[in-house]
């Protein structure tokens, strides 16, 4: 889910001629010139921001051709203004100024995740890869010849959901193999893409575009690297754990024969395209009974509507404190999906005048996935309420794990003893029924880890030219195989191209991020959770009702991006450092049960 509508930063710029001449007006500049550059940069990003919005918010509520040119033009608009003021911002690159106005500099520049090369046909050329590559990916269609999909023609979201629900090796097989089909015709381009975008980047000062992107975590790209390998390091153990649990029970419903007991996962039997979401295999794990609290029957029994659902989530955060959503919110949101014409139903918290405007868009089913995913996204919009006082340039979150981190803080406060406060359930099961609950949380956020981590470690290596073109997919498989141990489920060759199977990489959109956020989730939770004075075990804590820890949230979430990001931490947490021996506390009694379990089968971690 998307936090904010800062998605435009999956865009390229294209700068004009105009800003190019100024560049070269190297003429002396002064403090107060990049005050009044500063100023004025704000209010053109804000104003063009806020028509993209309200353009964007309209297209994805009613989907026509003209809808989707209107706000088309009006990105267009937003990101050509970026582009004006990144290049007319390298005048004050050698000017000492205080460290409130070199920050907004620096992040005026780093507001894009492709900056455009200087040659205009080079420019052209990148925009027209970038547009490409998502059109491709947007487009991919596989239609299985055979079997229960066959006749059917089937995109990202109707892959997603068949390969989650069959558990017919031969027919996974068959999806697996037939969607990187889409994927194939786009190395060439990728290849001339990164080519493109790499120079641009180093025409910014940045070594490759990987280093560009890593220069936007407050310390170096080489620092930044070794944090993420420190982090893996910690929670690798746990991951293991699990990996070798599920292996051992998929090796009991497939056979040896096709599930390797001591090597890497066939990555087509987890659940998921990319295997980077286990919880759909859920049922094939053998995981005691009575887990936890299933909320849709106790909500279709309650007869709570959408309406009320958002209610409930609107009543957690003015539990902590925080003011109740604007009137307009009620007024403007799309709860439910109109019967009239297309919208998209992806959930999406907006802001869309960067001040009080703020809405959710959301298809609501009344069901347990739902409840939490609208906890999550209000905490999107409490964020971004809370730091509307901030210039433009640093409405954001601390560092971009932040934001998803939050809305999945407060999704994790959902916990039995919350639900019973609410008045959902009469009676909290006893911590015995906490095994099933843990696995199916793990089976999200711990089985994600390796795959969060890994899409960048590949990026990097082929921005740096570390992972040359000729062996893009063997490094891939490399990657996959070391950090996640999973491997193809059948032999892959140069031919394919298998890291465009997944958005983000055609699309262009960094994703170190959604590891952050998963390691950062659990710390916000953890330091809320102490602030409280809370002792017991970890997963059973909520900050529902708590005015210290609403307190604690503000404070950082009014932040927004004007500090560095350990200075965000360390007024959430009072912790200066990411750590991710947060997300191994919350899981330490599953991991203590999966080790058991593993032992007593005689099933060795690893591969
Ligand atoms: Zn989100």
């Amino acid at each position: 889910m998307l936090g904010s509508l800062r998605v435009l930063t999956i865009c390229l710029l294209i700068p004009s001629f105009a800003s190019a001449q100024n560049m070269s007006l190297s003429t002396a500049v002064t403090v107060k010139d990049l005050e009044t550059f500063l100023k004025a940069a704000n209010e053109r990003l804000n104003d063009l921001s806020v028509k993209y919005n309200q353009a964007q918010w309209v297209q994805e509520t009613y989907i026509t051709d003209d809808t989707e040119a209107v706000a088309a033009a009006m990105n267009e608009n937003y990101l050509q203004a970026i582009s004006d003021l990144a290049a007319e911002a390298k005048r004050f690159d050698n000017l000492q100024a205080s460290p409130e106005l070199t920050r907004q500099l620096k992040l005026l520049k780093l507001l894009v995740a492709a900056p455009a090369p200087n040659d205009p046909k080079e420019r052209a050329e990148l925009a027209r890869l970038g547009a490409w590559l998502s059109g491709i990916y947007g487009k991919g269609k596989y239609c299985p010849k055979t079997g229960p999909f066959a006749g059917q023609c089937m995109g990202q979201s109707e892959m997603e959901k068949a390969m989650a629900s069959t558990k017919d090796p031969e027919v996974l097989l068959d999806l697996w193999v037939g969607w990187r089909t889409i994927s194939a015709p786009m190395r060439q381009n990728y290849t001339r893409f990164a080519e493109l975008a790499n120079k641009a980047a180093r025409e910014m000062g940045f070594r490759d575009l990987g280093a560009l992107w890593r220069s936007n975590y407050d310390m170096t790209p080489e620092q930044f690297s070794a944090e993420l390998d420190r982090l893996w390091n910690q929670v690798r153990p746990l991951y293991l754990s699990l990996h070798a649990y599920v292996r051992s029970q998929l090796v009991k419903k497939y056979g040896a024969q096709m599930v390797p007991p001591t090597g890497p996962i066939p990555a087509h039997l987890l659940g998921n395209i990319w295997a980077q979401d286990w919880t759909h295999i859920y049922d094939l794990l053998n995981v005691p009974s009575g887990s936890g609290v299933d909320l849709t029957p106790i909500l279709q029994q309650k007869h709570i509507d959408d309406l009320r659902m958002v209610r409930y989530g609107e009543a957690f955060f003015t539990s902590l404190g925080f003011e109740p959503l604007p009137k307009t919110f009620w007024e403007r949101s799309m709860f439910r999906k109109p019967a009239d014409r297309d919208v998209i139903c992806h959930a999406s918290a907006w802001d869309v005048d960067n001040q009080e405007d703020l809405r959710l868009k959301m298809c609501i089913r009344i069901n347990d996935e739902d409840f939490r995913t609208i906890h999550h996204e209000l905490g999107h919009n409490f964020y971004q309420r809370a730091y509307r006082h901030q210039p433009f340039i640093f409405e954001e979150s601390a560092n971009d794990g932040f934001h998803e981190a939050i809305g999945d803080t407060i999704a994790l406060s959902i916990t039995p003893e919350y639900l019973k406060q609410i008045g959902m359930i009469s009676d909290a099961p006893g911590p015995d029924a906490d095994i099933g609950l843990l696995m199916h949380k793990a089976l999200e956020k711990v089985a994600f880890l390796p795959f969060g981590l890994l899409i960048d470690q590949w990026r990097w290596g082929v921005f740096s030219g570390q992972i040359k073109p000729d062996d893009y997919n063997k490094a891939w498989w490399q990657l996959r195989e070391k950090y996640q141990g999973v491997a193809a489920p059948v032999q892959r060759t140069e031919r394919d191209f298998d890291p465009g199977a997944k958005y983000h990489v055609p699309g262009n959109t960094p994703y170190a991020r959604y590891f952050l956020a998963d390691i950062l989730q659990f710390q916000f939770h953890r330091g809320l959770c102490r602030a409280i004075g809370y002792q017991g075990p970890l997963h059973r804590c909520s900050i529902y009702n708590n005015k210290v820890a609403g307190e604690r949230l503000k404070k950082m979430l009014e932040m927004g991006k004007s500090q560095p990001w350990p200075d965000a931490l360390y007024a959430l947490t009072g912790e200066r450092q990411m750590d991710a021996s947060a997300i191994l506390d919350y899981f330490a009694p599953l991991q203590k049960w999966l080790d058991e379990q593993n032992a007593n089968n005689g099933v060795k971690p690893g591969w």
